[in-house]
């Protein structure tokens, strides 16, 4: 038996020193990447579910590598944030959102203006200069604070209260909204949505996909959320919308916008121009 373990305990120290090696080589690589440029955002179309339109997009982080191809957020963000490399990176993911966000407005003068959604780690929040680097990514692009909505998750608002708050104030001041990402998965107490300053929740994809059924018990959590919503007059979005029968379910609960692959993925900069430029791109 503790033979057995000495061995299990080896393989175990392997692997993690490989992790440790592997996680080395990609801090190395991001930082590259960021000095030559590697990184774009995709953009996923939010649909106004009352009205069909198409109102806004959500900024997702892609790293162009030149060998591995597209390489998904989650195979580098949690290393950025471990490191601390996600400041710098979040920093280049607001401006570049900003200042696309700018070119479709002036692109498009006579659509209504999309409002650009920006996803914020735990650890750029956790730092002071955040909302200076806000507003500078705000003046240098021309976007308007309003059109701007930072996506934080429900784990993050749990850590620190005291700063986390005078963050998030400090945000407000600048006039973007606040959404509350992934909402329903953390472990949370519902009193911090009266304590923190918060607009939107965005509903996870896990309580969607119960929806559309012949079952009340799977569309439970869902309604919930959006009644919480309406009483305390925050706007909600649902994420991962897939099927029809979602949508369906979602107009009925009068949840106000949706995003997931059922109305399009994400996509870049120059697909979601040609989208608008569709004559029948409500
Ligand atoms: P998230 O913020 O919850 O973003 C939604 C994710 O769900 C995206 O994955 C999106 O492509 C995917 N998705 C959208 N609709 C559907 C659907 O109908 N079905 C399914 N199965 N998936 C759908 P993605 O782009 O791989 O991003 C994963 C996560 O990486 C994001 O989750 C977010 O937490 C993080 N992330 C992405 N970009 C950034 C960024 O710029 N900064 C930070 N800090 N995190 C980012
Ligand atoms: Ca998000
Ligand atoms: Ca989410
Ligand atoms: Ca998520």
């Amino acid at each position: 038996a503790k033979e057995a373990g000495r061995a299990r305990y080896e393989v175990f120290d392997s692997l993690m020193r490989a992790g440790a090696v592997r996680r080395l080589e990609i801090v190395n690589d991001l930082h590259r990447a960021l000095e030559r440029d590697q990184f774009v955002l995709h953009f996923q179309p939010q649909i106004d579910l009352r009205t069909n339109t198409l109102i806004g997009v959500e900024a997702l982080l892609r790293w162009v590598h030149p060998d591995r191809g597209l390489v998904p957020p989650m195979e580098f963000i949690p290393v950025a944030e471990e490191t601390g490399l996600i400041n710098e990176l979040g920093r280049w993911v607001l401006r570049a959102a900003c200042q696309q966000g700018r070119v479709w407005l002036d692109r498009f003068p006579d659509r209504q203006p999309l409002v650009m959604s920006v996803n914020l780690s735990g650890r750029q929040l956790g730092q002071p200069r955040l909302a200076d680097e806000v507003a500078a990514a705000l003046e240098d692009s021309g976007f308007p604070p309003h059109l701007l909505v930072l996506e934080i998750t429900e784990s993050v608002l749990m850590n620190d209260t005291a700063t986390t708050i005078q963050t998030l104030e400090a945000l407000k001041l600048l006039g973007v909204r606040l959404a509350i990402d992934d909402f329903g998965t953390g472990y949370s107490s519902l009193t911090y949505l009266q304590r923190f300053p918060i607009d939107i929740l965005k509903i996870d994809k896990s309580f969607v996909d119960g929806l559309g059924g012949t079952n009340l018990e799977e569309s439970a959590v869902t309604r919930t959320i959006v009644s919480l919503a309406k009483t305390l007059r925050l706007e909600t979005v649902a994420e991962g919308v897939e099927r029809s029968e979602h949508v369906r379910e979602l107009q009925s609960l009068n949840c106000d916008i949706g995003q997931g692959y059922f109305f399009a993925r994400p996509l870049d900069a120059g697909a979601l121009t040609s989208l608008m430029s569709q004559p029948d791109t409500p």
